[in-house]
């Protein structure tokens, strides 16, 4: 890791204007810069820049924090490798640790390997006799010349050890040729074999466009059809998208990304024209991979086969893809093609078409229902039920609901009405036999357990149940609190941090009363920082780009801070009159108790209510 203070320079000389412009465009506002949040898909600004904090947000997306966070999001760069890039950027000199150095240098090394490795197939592809098949296959597939090399696809030899030879040669030593997985050892001790022997090859490069693998295609009947570069130091299949370096300014673009299954579906409509095409190598989405196309686009057309897997595998991400709020379609591909095929067969036109008329997941949800299950059976039924009861906004669901009756009654309307009641009370019946068995996470239906598990998902959830106008004077306040030192003054006089109700609040509270005591408020944003905690920063940064102007009206602090201490005292009242309750119903105390007056009175007062 950079030592501290290497990262204390560039939180402190880093320009964040200068550093976020080279990427976004920025307009001044006020005291602070905006600009169309990089990170979302948006048409009214809502990321700011404060230079006098050194922070950026999104109101938009939630998103914030330092210069350090920002190139690491947008380059997709782990943190020392952000730390190298702006330290660099900035000139500012230090010595990586030994350990760092050593594993920079072996990963410079490897990337060089497979750099060596992808001249040497493509050679083989258009130079040699024997990379004579691959070139008919390519044709065969309708790949053009241009297409192959824009991909740098290749050709590896038949044979047992063409490229081992050679890379030995070539100075590469079986070591480094083991740990990139280009060889493999035939037995424990033996000698080494090439991993891919008369195969059509496609490198495979990250982001930043580093070759990082490569899969291989078999051009006989050999077995399997694909072979890829095992899990290495520089490869990590579920963290790959294939074309992404060809297609990421595309997909900035044009606003979406298209999803393909494989290497050739991707090839076939780069060359078709669809350049904001990525493929995800035959593994579901998951966390890591629908990180990396948050970074361009927020919008995702999946253009997946038919058949069962591809079907599997979108149904199972349906609670990804609401995680990270994702806006999904589907292209209802005809039966038995790719797009592969299907653009070969059709045209771009064709293809196009398609994506115009892409289903949402939950209409394609219903078809994929409707075509495992084409009768109403009591199966199909249970299915639906619980399909349905993962709609939370109620108008899709009844939508749907609706959809499903529609198909299964084969268009006769005396079936549909049967059958849409019958949903329909089925539904309700599921509802009530969750809530009986889990009373505090009700209407949620229990398989869906995901969102639950989710912190964030959690917090919200806690979040919500404050009203909002609490929740807003609470975000007044606290970002009075980071934003001015003598507001802070004022608001710490009258409010203690643990007052807050959200606990990332009282801990930011804590640390400005810590700051004002120490005299050190003006360093709130160095050490906020420093402290290393991502969802921190996002909190701070909101706060600190918050509009203040509420600030000078008379009495607008006393009124937040009283809004507050009241719904703190209402929820305090709440529990303490349902203990009450409590003892009244299990006879401890009786109706004609003073205490029971007293309550009666308090709570009249407050006019909470007296039940
Ligand atoms: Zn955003």
């Amino acid at each position: 890791m950079p030592d501290a203070n290497v990262v204390r320079l560039i939180r402190e000389q880093a320009n964040i204007v200068d550093i976020v412009s080279a990427y976004v465009r920025l307009q001044p506002s006020g005291k602070s810069y905006r600009a169309l949040c990089p990170f979302h898909q948006e048409k009214t600004p809502s990321f700011y820049v404060s230079p006098d904090k050194g922070f950026w947000h999104c109101f938009g997306c939630g998103l914030g924090g330092d210069v350090i966070d920002f190139v690491q999001r947008i380059e997709g760069l782990t943190f020392p490798e952000a730390i190298a890039k702006l330290a660099r950027l900035l000139g500012i000199r230090w010595r990586p640790s030994p350990t760092l150095r050593r594993e920079e240098w072996m990963r410079e090394r490897l990337l060089q390997l497979n750099q060596w490795a992808v001249d040497f197939f493509e050679r083989a592809l258009w130079t040699s006799e024997v990379g004579e098949r691959a070139r008919l296959y390519l044709f065969q597939r309708q790949v053009s010349t241009n297409t192959a090399r824009l991909f740098r696809l290749g050709y590896a030899p038949s044979g047992w050890d063409n490229l081992a030879k050679a890379a030995q040669e070539a100075g590469f030593p079986v070591g480094e040729l083991l740990q990139v997985g280009l060889v493999q050892r035939v037995r424990e001790g033996g000698g080494v074999i090439d991993r891919f022997r008369d195969r059509l090859i496609f490198p495979i490069f990250n982001a930043q466009g580093e070759p990082i693998g490569f899969g291989g295609r078999t051009l006989g009947e050999g077995e399997p059809k694909y072979l890829n570069t095992p899990e290495t130091p520089l490869f990590q299949k579920r963290k790959v998208l294939y074309a992404l370096h060809l297609a990421r300014q595309a997909i900035r673009e044009r606003g979406e990304v298209v999803l393909v299954e494989g290497y050739m579906d991707a090839i076939a409509l780069h060359q078709a024209g669809f350049p904001n095409t990525v493929a995800t190598m035959g593994t579901a989405l998951n966390t890591d991979t629908v990180q990396i196309l948050k970074r361009y686009t927020n919008r995702l057309v999946i253009a997946y086969d038919r058949d069962s897997a591809g079907l599997n595998a979108v149904l199972r991400s349906a609670d990804l893809f609401r995680q990270h709020e994702l806006e999904v379609r589907f292209v209802d591909l005809p039966e038995g093609t790719d797009p592969d095929s299907f653009v070969r067969q059709a045209g771009a036109a064709g293809f196009r078409e398609l994506l115009e008329r892409a289903e949402s997941l939950t209409k394609f949800r219903v078809t994929w229902l409707v075509c495992r299950y084409p009768h109403a059976t009591t199966e199909g039924l249970q299915a639906a039920v619980r399909f349905l009861a993962t709609l939370t906004d109620p108008i899709e669901q009844k939508s749907c609901l609706q959809m499903l009756a529609e198909e299964w009654s084969g268009r006769q309307p005396e079936r549909l009405e049967a059958l849409e009641r019958a949903l329909h009370r089925a539904l309700v019946r599921y509802w009530r036999q969750q809530h009986r068995q889990s009373p505090q996470r009700s209407p949620t239906p229990s398989f869906s357990s995901d969102p639950l598990t989710d912190p964030i998902t959690a917090s919200l959830t806690t979040t919500s149940t404050i009203p909002l106008g609490v929740l807003q004077a609470e975000q007044d306040l606290m970002a009075a609190l980071v934003q001015d030192k003598e507001l802070a003054q004022r608001i710490l006089a009258s409010l203690a941090p643990e007052e807050f109700l959200l606990s990332r609040h009282q801990e930011i509270a804590r640390l400005v009363k810590a700051c004002l005591e120490d005299e050190t408020f003006q360093d709130l944003p160095l050490l906020i920082g420093e402290l290393g905690e991502e969802e921190l920063r996002q909190t701070f940064s909101g706060l600190s780009l918050r509009d203040l102007s509420w600030a000078n009206a008379r009495n607008a602090l006393e009124d937040r801070v009283h809004r507050l201490r009241r719904y703190r005292m209402e929820q305090q009242l709440r529990r303490q009159r349902a203990e009450l309750l409590q003892k009244l119903s299990t006879g401890q105390i009786s109706k004609d108790d003073p205490t029971w007056q007293v309550w009666q009175e308090t709570l009249r007062a407050l006019k909470l209510g007296t039940r």
